[in-house]
């Protein structure tokens, strides 16, 4: 292997740059010549293509964001796209390609090895945290951090007027996010799209909190099966009219901001293993951590399987906030 390419792909989170200067000066370090790929696999499409070097990288391991730029390419999901990327890539001589994203971005990768002999290996650039094969990914712990922060300063001006508040944080199909910020906010619900939603009951738990309670936190993940936070907060407005109620969507700060120190370091390694793992021979795999290890998962796994939600979790939360 003589040259590689890296790009990231999908939803950008606060580690990819870290990441990429991984990716960069671990090939680099190996006599291997890199391309950075701009706007994901549309600039694989579109010729994107540019030289790398140590100095590329230098001052971005503590920005959040992805210097390399990120976009969802609807070209890349026909064949006639991924053609395109092909004979880019062949252009300019690539041996195998770094792609930092998240399930969708691994899909693609997938879809892409069923025609085409490049060798492609992934680093999970997603604060989903939502792929099997990965205690965390890149971003998460930034974004949990964050939302802990934000709702921190809700519960400040919850607990001053006597309210009930519903934040509602990042999680289309994955609850990760608000389970554990919710615990660290110490929430006194949490609504996520693995369990079921029950309004009643959701009421029923408001009435059994402590009365000396004055604020109320309630977490929704926004894909939870019961709608989003507005929905949910008019129907328990319908059964608990004296309650003072608020709805606070944090939105996209969650993606944002310098990743802690923990997905600085989450990053490096997953970039770095990505490489080593490239010139080992290893195609179509995801590096993860697990355990502390660093761990390869076929694309195939990583997209299918989603993480187990820790039911205990819930019911720890549900007891911590009597
Ligand atoms: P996030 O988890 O942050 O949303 P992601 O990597 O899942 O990130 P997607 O937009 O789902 O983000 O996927 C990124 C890109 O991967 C898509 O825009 C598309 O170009 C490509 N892709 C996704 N699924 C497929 C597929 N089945 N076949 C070919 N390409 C795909």
């Amino acid at each position: 292997m003589k040259k590689i390419a890296v790009f990231t792909s999908g939803g950008d989170s606060p580690g990819m740059n870290a990441c990429l200067r991984a990716v960069v000066r671990t090939a680099i370090y190996h006599k291997i010549e890199v391309m950075g790929i701009m706007h994901g696999y549309d600039g694989m499409i579109k010729d994107e293509f540019f030289k790398m070097d140590e100095k590329s990288v230098a001052n971005i391991i503590h920005r959040g964001g992805t210097i390399l730029k990120t976009a969802r390419s609807k070209e890349f999901l026909t064949s006639e796209g991924r053609q395109k990327a092909y004979d880019n890539l062949k252009k300019y001589n690539i041996d195998g390609v770094v792609v930092i994203g998240g399930d969708g971005s691994f899909k693609g990768a997938l879809e892409f090895s069923q025609k085409f002999n490049i060798p492609f290996i992934g680093c999970p650039g997603t604060i989903d945290n939502d792929l099997e094969g990965t205690d965390v990914t890149i971003g998460y712990d930034t974004a949990i951090n964050t939302v802990v922060e934000a709702v921190d300063k809700i519960r400040d001006t919850a607990e001053s007027h006597d309210r009930l508040f519903f934040v509602e944080v990042m999680g289309r199909d994955a609850g990760m996010i608000a389970l554990i910020s919710g615990i660290g906010v110490g929430a006194e619900n949490i609504l996520i799209p693995e369990t079921k939603t029950d309004i009643d009951d959701l009421v029923q738990r408001l009435k059994n909190k402590r009365k000396t309670k004055t604020s109320k936190i309630i977490i929704v993940a926004e894909g939870d099966e019961a709608g989003g936070a507005f929905e949910i907060a008019e129907e328990v407005k319908k059964r608990l009219p004296d309650y003072d109620t608020r709805v606070t969507i944090l939105g996209h700060i969650q993606r944002g901001g310098n990743p802690t120190a923990m997905d600085r370091l989450n990053s490096s390694r997953m970039g770095f293993s990505a490489v080593e793992n490239l010139l080992k021979g290893e195609k179509n795999v995801m590096v993860g951590i697990k355990n502390k290890t660093i761990t390869l998962t076929p694309f195939e796994k990583a997209v299918k399987q989603r993480p187990q939600m820790d039911k205990d979790l819930l019911r720890m939360m549900d007891i911590l906030s009597i």
